[in-house]
């Protein structure tokens, strides 16, 4: 069932959008099932959770931390992580720089933009994120690359709303890479807005239950 939900979405995805199979909660047969299917991008919220399953699993599995990051589990999972969705500080980005030298290599982030309307989405103003860019403190970590920007959607059923945020993010996005050649990717859209997210531009959609059906939390 999770690789017949699986290919479906996969075949409805443009050539240019990545597919990141949300698996938090979900046991390692789930994600054993989408690996054979062909998935190798795993998307996980908690760092405890990715690092058993990045202990157990295949090693050529890309793991994607999607969920709000506190600073002092980045050494736990600076080994490994592929890349980081939800960078909403400079002082974040500071301390996966310095867990990132200490293994001698650099860790790609998306920087998390605020567009929802719920105060308890994490993540940066439009101001602030051009602050940060603009910033010598921040030209100097030689070990995050900033490759594009993460944001969520109000959680509504209004699609006008969710469109508007979504285009609000793209907006963002094409002024900031004319400026920064590394940015490349916007990560936008989860299972109930991914189809939108990609009308508006999105290039990596993070798909969770559509995949592995409801968490039980
Ligand atoms: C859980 C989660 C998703 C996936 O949500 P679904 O609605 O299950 O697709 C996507 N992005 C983030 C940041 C999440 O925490």
């Amino acid at each position: 069932m999770i690789k017949d939900q699986l290919l479906a979405i996969k075949s409805t995805l443009p050539d240019h959008v990545t597919l990141v199979a949300v698996s938090k909660t979900k046991p390692d047969e789930d994600l054993i099932e989408a690996y054979e299917a062909g998935q190798r991008i795993f998307g996980e919220n908690k760092v405890q959770e990715m690092v058993g399953k990045w202990e157990r699993l295949p090693k050529d599995i890309k793991w994607h931390m999607i969920g709000h990051l506190q600073r002092n589990k980045v050494k736990y999972m600076a080994e490994f992580v592929d890349l980081v969705h939800g960078v909403d500080s400079f002082r974040l980005l500071v301390e996966i720089n310095k867990r990132a030298e200490k293994l001698n290599r650099s860790i790609d982030c998306l920087l998390q933009i605020h567009i929802a309307e719920e105060d308890t989405k994490f993540g940066l103003d439009e101001e602030e994120l051009n602050t940060l860019l603009k910033s010598d403190k921040y030209r100097q970590l030689q070990h995050v690359n900033v490759v594009g920007l993460m944001g969520m959607a109000t959680f509504t059923d209004n699609e006008t709303q969710i469109r508007r945020e979504f285009k609000h993010l793209k907006s963002i996005f094409d002024a900031i890479q004319t400026e920064n050649e590394q940015i490349k990717i916007l990560s936008m859209g989860m299972s109930g807005d991914y189809k939108i997210a990609i009308e508006e531009g999105s290039t990596m959609v993070r798909i969770g239950s559509s995949i592995f059906g409801k968490r039980n939390y």
